[in-house]
C-alpha cells in the first residue's frame, strides 16, 4: 500500500469508525451469532493474490459486524467497562503508525519518557502515594493487563522474600500467598504461572460486605508461619469484580508490614474513581502498598490495552526482571542514566501505549475526567435508589463506585431467565455473579456515552420484562 493509497483508505476508515459511533446504539448490544457462524463464512485458505481494501471493508460489514458484541454501546452494562474515546483511538492509530518498539530507552526515547511523565502525572491527578513516582523511590509502567501486573508483583515479592535467590535457585516450596475469596482470578493464575501450587494460595474469608477480614488474614499468616511456611505476598482489592467490594487496605497493609510481606493492591476495575477526590477515602492505606495496578483500559476512556502498574521501590522490580544480553547493550543503559522498561515486566517488546493515555488526559483534562467518572457513579447511585424503592427488586449494597448488584425477589431461576431475555432483546447487556450461593444481576455503568436516559430506559426495560 503506497502512502497515497493509505491516505485515501485511511480517511474512509476514519469515516467508517465515526459512523459506527454515531450508530452504535442501533445494534443489538450482544452479538446474536451462534458458535461457528463467522468462521464458516470465511474462506478455508488465505488468498493467493492480494485483494483491494474495499473488499476487506465489505467483508467487515458483512461477516464481522454481526459477530461483534458492542462494548462501546451506551447500553452495555455487562462485566466491567472497556470504554474508549476519540482521542484514545487516534492515539492508538498514531502508535501503530509510528510502529515504535520501546523495549529500551534507546529504541525510542520519547516512548519511555512520555510514559514516565504520564505515569507521574497520574500520581498527582489521582492522589496516589508520592513515592510511586519515577522521580522518587518508586515508579510507574504501562503493562498490557492487570493480570500481568499482578504477575510482575508476585515475582518481585518472591525475589524480595528470598533475598534475591529464587531467580537463581528456583522456587522455595515454603512460600505462601494470600488473597480473599473475592480476589480476581488473575492472582491465582499468576501463582500457577510461577510454579507455586495453588495449594499454597490462601483464600481469606470476607465480611458481610465481601471485603477481606484482616483478623482472618493475620490468623492464617501466623498459622502458616508456625507450620514452617513463608508468607510472601498479599493482594488487597479496591472494587472486586463480583460486587465492587473494597478491602480494608490500611489494616491489611499494617499486617503486611508487621510480617514483612509484599502488599499488592488491585484496583483494575475501580481505580479510575480516584480521579475524584470525594472517592479517595476508599484508597486509604494505599501508602502501605508495595505495588498497585489500575486499568485505564477499563474505565478511563483508553482503549485496550493499558494497565497502570506502580511500585514503591523500583529497584526491587528491576533487579527481579533484569537481563542484559549482549545484543541489547547500549551506552545509555550502561551509564544507568535512563529507564529501560524492558526490566519492568515479563515481555521484552513493548508498544507505545502512553500516546493514547496522554491524548485522553489532554483531551478531557483532569476536570473532564472527574466530571465523567463522577457522573457514572451518580447514575449508579440513582439506579440503586430506584431499586431500593421497588417492591419487586432488592439491592445487594450501596454501590461504592459504578457497579450495581441487584436481583428480583423471586428465585434464582427467575433472575437467570430475566437476564437471558434482557440480553436476547439486544436492547441492553448485563451479566451476573453468585454471592453466598445467591444469583445477582450486575449492572456496570461506565461506558463513555452512557447517560441518564440509558440507565432510566434500562431500568424500565428490566421492570417491564420481569412483569412479563
Ligand atoms: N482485577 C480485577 C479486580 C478485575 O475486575 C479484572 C478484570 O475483570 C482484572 C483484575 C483482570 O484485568 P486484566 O484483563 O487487565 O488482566
Amino acid at each position: 500500500m503506497t502512502p497515497g493509497q493509505f491516505r485515501e483508505e485511511g480517511k474512509k476508515l476514519i469515516d467508517w469508525i465515526a459512523d459506527y459511533y454515531e450508530q452504535v446504539e442501533n445494534y443489538p448490544v450482544l452479538s446474536t451469532v451462534q458458535p461457528g457462524d463467522i468462521r464458516k463464512q470465511l474462506p478455508p485458505q488465505a488468498p493467493e493474490k492480494g485483494e483491494p481494501f474495499d473488499a476487506m471493508m465489505s467483508d467487515v460489514n458483512k461477516l464481522i459486524m454481526p459477530g461483534i458484541t458492542h462494548w462501546q454501546s451506551p447500553n452495555f452494562f455487562a462485566y466491567f467497562q472497556s470504554n474508549t474515546s476519540g482521542p484514545s483511538i487516534l492515539g492508538e492509530l498514531l502508535s501503530a503508525g509510528l510502529g515504535v518498539q520501546g523495549m529500551l530507552w534507546a529504541t525510542s526515547p520519547a516512548c519511555t519518557e512520555l510514559e514516565s511523565q504520564v505515569m507521574d502525572w497520574l500520581v498527582d491527578m489521582m492522589g496516589l502515594p508520592a513515592h510511586f513516582k519515577t522521580t522518587a523511590s518508586g515508579g510507574g509502567v504501562i503493562q498490557d493487563t492487570a493480570s500481568n501486573a499482578a504477575l510482575a508483583a508476585l515475582l518481585a515479592a518472591r525475589e524480595r522474600k528470598t533475598n534475591f535467590s529464587s531467580n537463581l535457585t528456583g522456587e522455595s516450596s515454603r512460600l505462601v500467598a494470600y488473597v480473599s475469596t473475592q480476589t480476581h482470578s488473575s492472582v491465582e493464575k499468576g501463582i500457577k504461572v510461577m510454579g507455586i501450587g495453588t495449594n499454597r494460595l490462601r483464600k481469606i474469608e470476607v465480611d458481610e460486605h465481601f471485603a477481606m477480614r484482616p483478623e482472618a488474614l493475620e490468623n492464617q499468616l501466623k498459622k502458616d508461619m508456625k507450620n514452617g511456611f513463608i508468607p510472601f505476598f498479599v493482594c488487597g482489592t479496591v472494587g472486586t469484580t463480583s460486587s465492587n467490594a473494597v478491602d480494608p487496605l490500611r489494616e491489611i497493609g499494617e499486617i503486611c508490614k508487621k510480617y514483612d510481606v509484599w502488599f499488592h493492591v488491585d484496583a483494575a476495575m475501580s481505580g479510575t474513581a480516584a480521579v475524584c477526590p470525594e472517592f479517595r477515602s476508599h484508597f486509604d492505606g494505599l501508602q502501605l502498598a508495595d505495588s498497585y495496578a489500575f486499568n485505564p483500559h477499563k474505565w478511563m476512556f483508553t482503549n485496550f490495552d493499558c494497565d497502570c502498574f506502580y511500585v514503591a521501590d523500583k529497584a526491587i522490580l528491576i533487579k527481579t526482571l533484569s537481563i542484559l544480553p549482549e545484543y541489547l547493550k547500549n551506552e545509555a543503559t550502561e551509564k544507568g542514566a535512563v529507564i529501560d522498561y524492558r526490566d519492568w515486566h515479563v515481555q521484552l517488546g513493548r508498544r507505545f501505549r502512553a500516546l493514547k493515555l496522554w491524548f485522553v488526559i489532554r483531551h478531557y483534562g483532569a476536570e473532564g475526567l472527574r466530571y465523567h467518572i463522577g457522573e457514572h457513579i451518580r447514575l449508579a447511585r440513582e439506579l440503586a435508589s430506584w431499586i431500593k424503592t421497588s417492591a419487586d427488586f432488592e439491592l445487594l449494597n450501596e454501590p461504592p463506585f459504578n457497579l450495581v448488584c441487584f436481583r428480583h425477589k423471586a428465585s434464582d431461576e427467575f433472575n437467570k431467565k430475566l437476564m437471558d431475555r434482557l440480553n436476547k432483546s439486544g436492547r441492553i447487556y448485563l451479566t451476573h455473579t453468585v454471592l453466598n450461593g445467591t444469583f445477582w444481576l450486575r449492572m456496570s455503568i461506565g461506558q463513555t456515552q452512557t447517560k441518564q436516559e440509558h440507565v432510566a430506559r434500562a431500568w424500565e426495560l428490566i421492570r417491564e420484562m420481569a412483569k412479563q
